[in-house]
């Protein structure tokens, strides 16, 4: 009688004793047990014993976040990603030697690369500053001559003014000659 009485209980349907913190999990109080060893819900101490305790959900996060067993490789800046407990970091370093000469080496020659790029540009910038200078200095330079042309027109012209005037005044003064020849003849 007892059995049976069991076996309806254990067919109860209940929640997760986690729902209050989120797990949706439902199903019959004799799944309880077997739900409970994976919920994602419980907590649990970190798998790599660093001494701290999270939701079983988040312990891949907080493994590759920020548990403080797991460390990144040192040849992290050169572009290596690894990252591993202290004895898989030790395996690691052992067998990739070549990939981190060579990753060392990647970055090497990048950083001259850039480092080149950036000495170019700067001396494009020099360039193209010199040469503004120049066009600059041109510019002034064919003012000043535009200026000393037009002074020089107007030299021109005021002489030009000046011998026409002496001309005319030298006509006028032969005319008067002439008057006096032709008096001095009549005389
Ligand atoms: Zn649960
Ligand atoms: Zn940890
Ligand atoms: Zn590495």
């Amino acid at each position: 009688p007892d059995v049976g009485k069991k076996r309806e209980i254990l067919s109860l349907k209940i929640r997760c004793p986690n729902f209050v913190d989120g797990c949706t999990w439902q199903n019959e109080l004799r799944e309880k047990e077997v739900h409970l060893k994976t919920c994602g819900f419980v907590t649990v101490p970190c798998e790599l014993d660093c001494g701290e305790f999270v939701l079983r959900k988040n312990i891949t996060n907080h493994v590759d976040t920020v548990c403080p067993m797991v460390s990144s490789c040192e040849y992290k800046d050169s572009g290596c990603y690894f990252k591993g407990t202290k004895l898989q970091l030790d395996n690691h370093m052992a067998q990739s030697a070549n990939m981190h000469l060579s990753l060392e080496m990647k970055s090497e020659i990048f950083k001259i690369k850039k480092e080149f790029d950036q000495k170019l540009t700067a001396k494009d910038l020099e360039a193209q500053e010199m040469k503004n200078k120049f066009a600059e200095q041109l510019k002034m330079r064919d003012n000043e001559i535009g200026k000393v042309r037009l002074d020089l027109d107007g030299d021109l012209k005021a002489k030009d003014k000046m011998i026409r005037a002496l001309a005319e005044r030298l006509k006028i003064a032969e005319e008067k000659l002439k008057g006096v020849d032709a008096m001095e003849i009549k005389v």
